[in-house]
């Protein structure tokens, strides 16, 4: 799909939503209306089939926006032509109903109480609904029309002074609400491209500024509000959650060697690597510094997270990486691991645990690299602190 039509289908979408917002109250208006008019003109007894056969129809319609609502309110895109159909068929032959029903009472002089509280009614719906509606092209155009044109007909019929007057004013007032509507169908379609736009440039940003750029995994930005996050989660929860600290071994000398392009292309393919290793959705991965990356495991023990630790360094030494020249290059990495249950929810906290795995990588370069060390205070076996 292309962008414009993607656009189109996106306003198309949240003009049905805003229709279906705005459609709520007329669940109750009409029959509220409709009951206000039959009481005080006592129109069960004056026109007793008027009365009942117009009730049946409002009861359908009232029936069927109640319906049409129930599906906004659980919209998904694949009802959506469906909704559409059914909001637009419901609303016009709603307002056919009214004008239909307010040319009877014009033509028929049985009801002559009901004439121009009807002509009032009328002149109200039609000026209302399009106004709450008309910033939809089919609605804009047709839903005065089907309130107006019934009665404008029947007044031209009767053909009196009188009645060709109020045809006549029918007729500038329902032009007057299309141009009215035509400019507030402008400003809300503008508006709503305007809020798409943000929309879809907030994503970038918010993609861009937690994006690291070389790896194309999250950066630091992103790991330290999901590292606050996750902690607080596990504070509450009272899980583990356990960090390590990748970092890759005489990294210097990659570049010096082969060229920052190349150390480049290495961090990619480690990235790669690690993406694979951490599988479990919650788990979250960045790249926080030039050759270092920080996986948090959720509701993972020490174990658990040594046992991780060991599995990318192997994954991470067994990567053959092809230089044009020097052939195929190898590369080994240390990692820190530590592990907390939250005892307290603060920022400064989760820091901690940072501090510990960092503490801890330093004991694994410490140690020759290409292996893993857990902080001290990580809940291991003994034997489990320092990988053979
Ligand atoms: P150690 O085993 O002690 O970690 O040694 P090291 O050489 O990996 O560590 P050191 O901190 O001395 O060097 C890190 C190097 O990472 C230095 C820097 O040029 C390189 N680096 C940092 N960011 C990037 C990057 O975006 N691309 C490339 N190609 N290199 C980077
Ligand atoms: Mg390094
Ligand atoms: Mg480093």
């Amino acid at each position: 799909m292309n962008e414009d039509k993607a656009l189109a289908l996106e306003i198309s979408v949240r003009t049905l939503q805003d229709l279906g917002r705005q459609n709520v109250s007329s669940v109750f208006v009409y029959p509220l209306i409709w009951i206000v008019l039959s009481a005080f003109t006592d129109l069960p007894h004056i026109a007793p089939h008027y009365f009942w056969i117009n009730t049946a129809v409002l009861a359908l319609t009232t029936l069927s926006r109640a319906w049409l609502l129930h599906g906004l309110k659980n919209f998904s895109m694949a009802a959506f032509q469906r909704l559409e159909y059914h909001l637009i068929v419901t609303t016009v032959t709603n307002a056919a109903h009214w004008g239909v029903m307010t040319a009877l009472c014009v033509a028929d002089d049985q009801l002559l109480p009901l004439r121009w509280p009807m002509l009032l009614t009328a002149a109200a719906i039609a000026s209302s609904s399009s106004w709450a509606l008309g910033f939809h092209s089919l609605l804009r155009v047709y839903l005065p029309i089907a309130v107006a044109l019934p009665s404008v007909m029947s007044l031209l019929l009767i053909g009196t002074r009188e009645s060709l007057m109020i045809a006549a004013l029918s007729c500038v007032f329902i032009g007057y609400l299309m141009f009215a509507t035509r400019a507030r169908q402008h400003d809300y379609l503008q508006a709503i491209k305007t809020a798409l736009q943000l929309e879809q440039r907030t994503k970038e940003l918010e993609y861009t500024s937690f994006t690291d750029p070389v790896t194309r995994l999250h950066n630091r930005a992103y790991f330290d509000v999901h590292l606050e996050l996750e902690w607080k989660r596990a504070f509450r929860q009272g899980y583990p959650v356990s960090l390590l600290i990748i970092d890759l071994d005489h990294f210097k000398l990659v570049n010096d060697r082969f060229g920052h392009q190349f150390g480049d292309y290495v961090l990619q393919e480690v990235g790669l690597c690690l993406t694979t290793a951490a599988q479990r959705s919650g788990d979250v991965l960045a790249r926080i510094g030039g050759e270092e990356f920080a996986l948090l495991l959720i509701n993972t023990d020490g174990e658990g997270a040594t046992q991780m630790a060991q599995q990318i360094i192997e994954a991470v030494a067994a990567l053959e990486m092809e230089h044009p020249e020097a052939g195929t290059i190898r590369i080994t990495t240390s990692i820190g691991c530590a592990t907390r249950i939250p005892d307290q929810p603060e920022q400064h906290a989760a820091r901690q645990l940072l501090g510990a795995a960092d503490s801890a990588l330093y004991a694994a370069k410490h140690a020759g690299r290409n292996c893993w060390r857990a902080a001290l205070d990580t809940p291991l076996k003994k034997e489990l602190r320092a990988a053979p």
